[in-house]
């Protein structure tokens, strides 16, 4: 486990830190609660934070509500504040203020390895679910929420004027592969499709059935439209084989670029309506949607 320790003293830094090392934690001390929240927001490998709330130039109380905030809700941090206030309003301060966990200062070697073991016991079970909750079970890529969430991440993180280009990939008469060989020969064409698809996008979702999502940050259309491409082209080449039957299928996929300042689903829905296109003109290529060919270079 990570544990960030953060108290004004350093000798109490000193004795929890090698008390932890001890057990094979990987500790980080900070006096200075500032430079403490600004070292979790950046090491996502910290997963305790053990806290006195006596701080400067963040107060305590402070720090768990502002550590709260910049992790969010998609990644686990557990909170143990140490006080040597015992009062029943401290430790409901603390509690309210985001923390998980209070223990009274000074701290005893026994009790605060136990509450480590459950914050550990805890941020597993947290993590699990996390996973579960943005993973497509068969496939094993993001679902339809975990991309939506991504892309919120993405539409923050890029700098204004910077492409992204969103697509949505669609396999070609798949209710007859289900007919014709059975639905799980279908689930593992599903399945492969995901893969050869993640080979080339660096972003791969499966929306449902045989419907995925894919974008490519930074990208224009006319770039993102060459892997889409080649994922076509390795899709289509791909010897899908069952039984005693081999068989290959194919896949249309439209493109649109996502202007950031529109909500996704507008440029999903462009995405859609060039997907519908290339359907109907005959399946297995790739459109890019109109508005996107018509913007000059
Ligand atoms: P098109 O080329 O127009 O896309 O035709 P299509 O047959 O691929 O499309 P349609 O929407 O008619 O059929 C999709 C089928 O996908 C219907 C549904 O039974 C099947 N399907 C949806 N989810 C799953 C799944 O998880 N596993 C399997 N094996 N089949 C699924
Ligand atoms: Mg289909
Ligand atoms: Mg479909």
């Amino acid at each position: 486990m990570h544990v960030v320790i953060v108290d004004p003293s350093r000798v109490v830094q000193q004795k929890l830190a090698v008390e932890l090392e001890e057990t094979g934690c990987r500790v980080d001390c900070f006096s200075a609660s500032d430079l403490a929240l600004q070292y979790v927001q950046q090491a996502r490998s910290v997963d305790v934070v053990l806290t006195s709330l006596e701080l400067e130039p963040i107060p305590g109380l402070e720090l768990c509500w502002s550590l709260r905030t910049i992790v969010g809700e998609k990644r686990p941090l557990h909170i143990i504040v140490m006080s040597s206030n015992s009062s029943e309003r401290a430790l409901a301060e603390a509690l309210d203020c985001g923390a998980d966990d209070f223990t009274l200062k000074p701290v005893r070697r026994q009790e605060m390895m136990a509450r480590l073991r459950a914050a550990n016991r805890i941020i597993t079970m947290q993590r699990q679910l996390i996973a579960l909750a943005q993973t497509d079970e068969l496939t094993g890529v993001m679902n339809r929420r975990a991309f939506l969430s991504l892309m919120e991440e993405k539409r923050r993180e890029l700098a204004p004027g910077d492409n992204l280009t969103v697509c949505l990939l669609d396999i070609d008469r798949f209710k007859k592969i289900n007919d014709t060989y059975g639905h799980d020969v279908g689930d593992m064409v599903i399945t492969k499709v995901a893969e050869l698809a993640g080979e080339e996008a660096p972003i791969v979702a499966r929306l449902g059935g045989e419907e995925y999502a894919l974008a490519f940050p930074v990208l224009d259309c006319t770039e993102s439209a060459r892997w889409c491409e080649v994922i076509r082209e390795s899709i289509s080449a791909y010897p899908f084989a069952c039984k005693d039957a081999t068989f290959n299928i194919t896949c249309s996929i439209g493109i649109s670029a996502w202007h950031t300042d529109e909500p996704l689903g507008a440029a999903l829905k462009r995405a859609d309506v060039a997907l519908m296109e290339a359907k109907q003109s005959g399946r297995d290529q790739i459109r890019i949607e109109a508005r996107a060919e018509t913007l000059p270079a």
